[in-house]
């Protein structure tokens, strides 16, 4: 949305700088004053584009990461059990932060790292 408000502000505020150049190149006083003003009008167009870009790489950009978890079927065998009091954890209480695999247990509220238990 706010790259189609930009083109066009983009385009408005050349056709406004460029019908201003072609006032001003046509000289006169009167002609290089409404040049003027409608170079005037382009640069606040582009100046409003510009403020608007800013203003949107400002906003944090939500990164969405889907991880499966059937890969070996390991994990739908197994139940995933909490390192604090035991209890069975079940896959929504399973999030990905930071790359790793943060367990939330929904019985005593501990917050710990998932990690691959060895083979053997
Ligand atoms: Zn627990």
């Amino acid at each position: 949305m706010i790259k189609i408000i930009g083109t066009l502000a983009i385009f408005g505020g050349l056709a406004f700088a460029g019908l201003g150049a072609i006032f001003i190149i046509a000289g006169g006083s009167d002609n290089m004053l409404v040049g003027g003003i409608l170079v005037g009008i382009g640069l606040i167009l582009f100046l409003a584009v510009y403020m608007m870009v800013r203003a949107d790489a400002k906003r944090p950009t939500h990164v969405t990461q889907n991880i499966q978890m059937s890969g070996s079927g390991e994990f739908r065998e197994k139940a995933i059990q909490c390192p604090g009091c035991g209890g069975n954890v079940a896959e929504k209480d399973i999030k990905l932060i930071d790359g790793g695999l943060m367990l939330t247990c929904p019985f005593c509220g501990k917050v710990s790292a998932l990690e691959e238990q060895p083979k053997w």
